[in-house]
């Protein structure tokens, strides 16, 4: 049989080869069979090509992390069609607005989501069909329950075409000019990343239990989710709460015996720090991967020490090409090290380059910009043309490359140290923040005359300081400002803290003085 190369597949051959075998187990260790998983996606794929949703269309996900979450987005794929996750925790108008700008024709989500998207839908197209995962719910009549679309014995639809060239997912993330930009990636740009996995952290064992700890609108999700389906393995959900309690996570990952790991190098710091506390520490998994920020040396070293036999993995890459280079953590990590470790060396097939501004080859050893091609390479921002055309710049011999925004140094071995980004995104505790887009929402407020948000780096991590110039005759109130953020932007992006000036400070063009600004921050009150 020739290998898959739609991840739609991955589900059928699972099901097919360990329809008994757990495939999903969420926190409390219930079970979901392949065969159980198979049938769920099956129906919601059948009731998906019903209404008309196939290849090329977009499907919301706004569900917590579940059993279902996890049926639903495998039965949008079996549709043919690319499943469009939120955050079920973010505010309404980010999530509404993003179903709209991703012109979905249909949604799978709460009931509060379901009255949500009803209510504020924006058009202009039509409010899309809702499969609402909750049986307790009132419904609307253009919806339907999780629970009907299970027992509609209709029989199967004929599979769609499947190719890989199709789109299977789009990933929302921090926009610098207030809209959130949807990263589409295909099923081969889902297949690259797959493929170099199993040439370099493979083999797996069928044994294998992988977490779910980053939640399915990152793409730290797509390893676990579809990794550990391509292996017939188990997944182990882990929802918010138990996904930031270092104290309970621990002792969950000791009881759930996880043996891959996956996460965003903060949490795993903070295991560390209270496994120090703590008489059991938690058991090692065999093998221990990492991405979406620096990890400090000093908690990365502790981390060694408590799991010294775990194969440890730095990745490194944005959602516009998932994992592209990586870095193989050393056994034992020198106590006079400071540096973090490089980002590593390019992963196959990708091809990778430190240009300048002009796209031109930096010289070795000198800070350039990192830039990506190859077939993981995103396809483009949904809708936004201009912006995909601005990323990209095309080579000589017509490849197009995908500037990453990240700055580094070649050890002139091919091994990328990471030295920080050209523009203004952030990463705090693995989430992408662009610092432009709060000030987009502060500039909503009507008293708002100036804004502008710095990042501050200090030993306890990151963190976002806002300050703020009123206009006349308006006051300044940080509760109510906290309180107008979180009607537009998620919890991890409503800045630490915001202070009042009564003037910001400016540059001799009256542009925001930035670094007058940091100084402000850093200097002591
Ligand atoms: P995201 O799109 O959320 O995956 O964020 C991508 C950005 O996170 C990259 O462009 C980098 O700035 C940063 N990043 C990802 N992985 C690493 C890593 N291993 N080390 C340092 N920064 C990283």
């Amino acid at each position: 049989m020739d290998e898959p190369r739609h991840l739609s597949q991955l589900l059928e051959r699972a099901a097919a080869r360990r329809p008994d075998h757990p495939a999903v187990e969420d926190e409390q260790g219930r079970i979901t069979t392949y065969a159980q998983l198979f049938r769920a996606a099956d129906r919601l794929a059948t009731r998906l090509s019903r209404w008309g949703v196939g290849r090329g269309d977009r499907v919301g996900l706004v569900l917590p992390k579940s059993p279902i979450a996890v049926s639903a987005l495998h039965g949008i794929l079996r549709a043919g069609a690319a499943y469009v996750p939120l955050d079920v925790s973010g505010p309404s108008s980010r999530g509404v607005g993003i179903l709209a700008d991703g012109g979905v024709k249909a949604a799978v989500v709460t009931p509060e989501w379901a009255e949500r998207i009803q209510r504020n839908w924006p058009g202009p197209g039509p409010c899309p069909r809702l499969i609402v995962a909750d049986e307790e719910s009132d419904l609307i009549a253009s919806e339907v329950t999780w629970d009907e679309v299970q027992d509609d014995t209709a029989p199967s639809p004929l599979a769609p075409p499947r190719l890989a060239g199709d789109l299977a997912y789009i990933l929302y993330t921090s926009g610098s000019t207030g809209q959130p930009k949807g990263v589409m990636l295909s099923h081969a740009n889902a297949f690259n990343f797959l493929d170099w996995c199993d040439q370099t952290l493979g083999p797996w064992n069928a044994s294998d239990r992988f977490s779910s700890h980053a939640p399915f609108h990152f793409d730290l999700s797509v390893f676990d989710l579809f990794q550990s389906c391509r292996q017939a393995s188990t997944l182990v959900l882990i929802g918010e709460a138990l996904g930031r309690d270092p104290v309970r996570l621990g002792e969950f990952l000791t009881r759930s015996r996880i043996s891959v790991w996956y996460s965003a190098p903060s949490i795993l710091a903070l295991l560390t720090q209270y496994s120090n506390r703590v008489e059991a520490v938690p058991s090692a998994p065999r093998l221990v991967l990492f991405a979406g920020e620096v990890f400090p040396i000093e908690p990365l070293r502790q981390l060694r020490r408590l799991w010294p036999h775990s194969a440890m993995w730095n990745l490194y890459g944005p959602t516009e090409t998932n994992v592209c280079t990586a870095f193989r953590i050393p056994d034992t990590i020198a106590d006079d090290r400071i540096a973090p470790f490089p980002i590593g060396s390019v992963c196959s097939p990708f091809r990778a380059r430190v240009v300048d501004d002009s796209g031109q080859d930096v010289a070795e050893g000198a800070l350039g910009e990192l830039v990506i091609a190859g077939p993981g390479v995103m396809r483009g921002y949904f809708g936004r043309a201009d912006l995909t055309a601005s990323v990209f710049f095309r080579d000589r011999d017509g490849a197009a490359w995908y500037r990453t925004g990240d700055l580094v140094v070649d050890d002139g071995f091919g091994c990328f140290h990471f030295h920080g980004r050209r523009d203004r995104m952030i990463k705090k505790r693995g989430y992408r923040i662009e610092l432009g887009e709060i000030e987009t929402v502060f500039y909503r407020h009507e008293g708002v005359d100036r804004a502008a948000v710095i990042a501050k780096h200090d030993d306890s991590g990151v963190s976002v300081a806002a300050f703020i110039a009123m206009k006349p005759g308006c006051k300044g109130s940080i509760i109510a400002m906290k309180q107008h953020c979180a009607r537009y932007l998620p919890a991890y992006m409503i800045p630490d803290t915001i202070t009042f000036l009564s003037d910001l400070p400016t540059t001799s063009t009256d542009k925001v003085d930035y670094q007058g600004l940091k100084r402000l921050a850093t200097s002591p009150a």
